[in-house]
């Protein structure tokens, strides 16, 4: 059985198709779980509606580094984690690639946010672009040594994603490793243990080969597991069974229920 470690499920482009059909689709290709994964604290509640009645489906709470529009004080931070269905913090991080004139406020909230996930000891959920530097320095700084996390939708370079797995951290790959222009990072792939692994879609965007250009969903994420199997010359099944225990070791609260 696969995981979808990070979509945004109040998010998909799907028309007037509902959710459910949607997430049924990914069950029916062997999805049994689903992180919808919060950009904006503002959004928390209107996200959480839409998915509270889905089992299979879990939640995290954060500020995306590029939605700083939506920048919220670490006490608002602190207090909508809190909540019991929150099961990481995120997604945060550091994005110069597309944002290079906000720094400063990214590094901030990046740092508000480790510091919530050191106090409530929840994972944290971190994108990181052109930033590599900045990403594992504020979290050499700032993170607490039990406090976990995912680089999630890594595209960087295999000397990154080495020092986040020293600190405890997992590496989440996405569609973009079909991608024609991405052999770096299929490079980096093959090195990462699977022991580190997960796979994720980060729906609605970056649909993998052979939807790419269309909008992503759930279910997609089976075609980044075959993908990563072939990479890796191992059976999907066991890419599918690594990458979900792996899931749950992280998101250890989920099983605790
Ligand atoms: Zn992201
Ligand atoms: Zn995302």
């Amino acid at each position: 059985m696969f995981v979808d470690s990070h979509c945004h499920l109040d998010r998909l482009e799907q028309g007037d198709t509902p959710l459910e059909e949607t997430l049924n689709f990914a069950r029916q290709r062997g999805v049994e779980h689903f992180l919808c994964v919060s950009v904006s604290v503002k959004d928390f509640d209107a996200m959480y509606e839409k998915v509270q009645g889905f089992n299979d489906v879990s939640v995290s709470c954060g500020v995306h580094p590029l939605h700083q529009e939506d920048a919220c004080s670490y006490e608002k931070l602190l207090q909508k984690a809190s909540r019991p269905e929150v099961i990481a913090i995120g997604e945060t991080g550091l994005d110069y690639f597309y944002s290079a004139d906000t720094q400063a406020v990214q590094r901030q909230s990046f740092i508000d946010h480790i510091n919530v996930a050191n106090v409530l000891q929840k994972p944290l959920i971190i994108h990181t672009r052109d930033a590599r530097e900045d990403t594992i320095n504020l979290l050499r700084e700032y993170k607490d040594a039990g406090t976990k996390g995912v680089l999630h939708c890594f595209t960087e370079t295999l000397e990154m994603a080495e020092a986040a797995m020293e600190m405890d951290f997992y590496i989440s790959i996405s569609g973009i490793v079909t991608f024609n222009s991405a052999e770096a990072l299929r490079e980096v792939v093959k090195a990462v243990p699977m022991a580190r692994l997960l796979i994720e879609t980060d729906s609605p965007w970056l649909a993998p080969v052979p939807h790419r250009g269309k909008s992503n969903q759930p279910g997609y994420v089976v075609e980044v597991a075959e993908f990563i199997a072939d990479l890796k010359g191992i059976p999907v099944e066991q890419v599918a069974s690594a990458t979900t225990q792996n899931f749950y070791r992280l998101f250890d609260q989920i099983k605790a229920g």
